[in-house]
């Protein structure tokens, strides 16, 4: 059965939608985009052809603030998947609490295969394709998946060339020094962290006593694994993709990984080698093998649709937890079956939600041209997690509802109360 991310949003968001009697005006509104933008960018490759490239920029909602949201590059990026996305940003701002909207973006193309020149000349046509419709007060890119900090930081140039002035809010992910935040590479995996350690506590359970297996070890795995494993915690496997081999292995240690061996030796597109991994003492076993590990907490950070019924007989008893660091790794038949389990689920758009909440404190550090320290970066960063696990937390409790739904509640409620002030609905 294949599954379409923005038929996914959209169920998440109708079953919500019902639960608290949302009216027919939010509901229309909210349910689709409110812009969307499909252009082409073609780019002179190093062999002197030209290639033209699909891309995408979709701005669900901006009655909370201006869009924001990531530029995915992927070979099979597609309108809905970004539609999607776009929209589980609306929620993803909304339920952080910070004033900004949601979108996101997506170029067709596979940066494993091009040069940097080739990747250089991309970014500049992105931003020459849709400079009108972006800006510090309009529309606001990050990186996303195989996207990163120089990516940002060719598109912010750009970008300022065309306006003829600085303007480093148009873009965050930037690297540090060329206006960036610190503590933004390592957001969105320790902001999964800080809302896992918030659940725990609740439920008066010792990290120090959980083991977990996780898909993914790119920038939110690799984050996620080491704060985990710094607060005593057992990573026992960990997925990722294989480049070369065209698969995905799980690379699994039963007494424990260790997270940094591993982070020596990946590349930068989150792939572990093979054979060093072999050489090391780990065992390599397929890819989907990680949903199987006799663990407490599964952490998907990697792809969308991967916790679906089909796979999930083969989920340990053991699991209590899942923490959905991916954005859509389940998709909504599988709620059901996680909810008669009793696995507690902290949803993507809470979960993951540390790397936008940086990037807002990145767009507020240009704004103002002063800059922080890792320490204050992150301790406004776990501030704004704890406070909203907190109220999805307690919400669900409060209403005998899945953490998803509670999430969804709080969220949509927000949103809507901004349209309705503004005299949208
Ligand atoms: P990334 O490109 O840095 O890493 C992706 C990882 O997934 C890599 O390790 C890759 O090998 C692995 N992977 C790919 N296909 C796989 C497969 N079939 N099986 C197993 N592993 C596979 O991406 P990222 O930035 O870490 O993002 C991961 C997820 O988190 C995505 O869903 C993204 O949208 C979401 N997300 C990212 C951020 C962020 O700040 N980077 C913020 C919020 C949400």
């Amino acid at each position: 059965m294949s599954y379409n991310p923005f038929e996914n949003a959209q169920t998440q968001f109708n079953k919500v939608a019902d639960m608290i009697g949302l009216e027919q005006g939010a509901r229309e509104l909210l349910r689709e985009p409110m812009k969307e933008f499909h252009f082409t960018i073609p780019v002179k490759m190093d062999d002197g052809s030209t290639k033209v490239f699909k891309a995408f920029r979709i701005q669900h909602n901006s009655a909370r603030g201006p869009a924001k949201g990531g530029l995915r590059f992927h070979p099979h990026e597609t309108a809905d998947t970004v539609r999607a996305l776009s929209m589980w940003m609306t929620w993803k701002c909304a339920v952080v609490d910070i004033p900004l909207g949601g979108g996101k973006g997506g170029i067709v193309c596979d940066p494993r295969v091009m040069s940097q020149g080739e990747q250089e000349r991309m970014c500049r046509g992105f931003i020459r394709q849709s400079f009108a419709l972006l800006g510090p007060n309009i529309d606001v890119p990050a990186p996303d998946v195989m996207s990163n900090g120089q990516h940002m930081l060719w598109m912010m140039d750009e970008y300022e060339t065309l306006a003829g002035s600085h303007n480093p809010g148009v873009i965050t992910g930037k690297p540090v020094g060329s206006g960036g935040s610190l503590g933004r590479t390592e957001a969105t995996g320790y902001g999964v962290i800080y809302t896992l350690q918030e659940l725990l506590d609740a439920e008066k359970v010792n990290i120090k006593n959980t083991s977990a297996s996780i898909q993914g070890f790119g920038n939110v795995g690799e984050y996620a694994a080491k704060l985990y494993t710094e607060l005593g915690g057992k990573v026992t496997a960990i997925s990722c993709y294989h480049a070369a081999d065209k698969t995905a292995y799980t690379y699994r240690k039963k007494a424990g990984c260790n997270v940094e061996e591993l982070c020596g030796i990946k590349d930068s597109f989150g792939s572990i080698d093979k054979d060093k991994a072999k050489a090391l003492g780990y065992e390599v076993l397929p890819g989907d093998a990680w949903l199987a590990e006799e663990v407490d907490i599964l952490i998907p950070a990697a792809l969308e649709n991967q916790i679906t019924p089909a796979v999930f007989p083969n989920i340990s008893k053991k699991v209590r937890i899942i923490l959905e660091a991916a954005n859509g790794p389940t998709t909504p038949d599988c709620d059901p079956l996680i909810q008669e389990r009793g696995i507690l689920l902290i949803p993507d758009f809470l979960c993951n939600a540390g790397g936008v909440t940086c990037s807002y404190f990145e767009q507020v550090q240009c704004n103002m041209n002063y800059f922080w320290s890792r320490e204050e970066a992150l301790d406004k960063l776990k501030r704004a997690m704890v406070n909203a696990f907190r109220a999805v937390y307690d919400l669900a409790r409060q209403r005998n509802v899945y953490m998803r739904d509670a999430a969804y509640m709080i969220a949509i409620e927000r949103v809507s109360s901004a349209a309705k002030l503004r005299g949208w609905i």
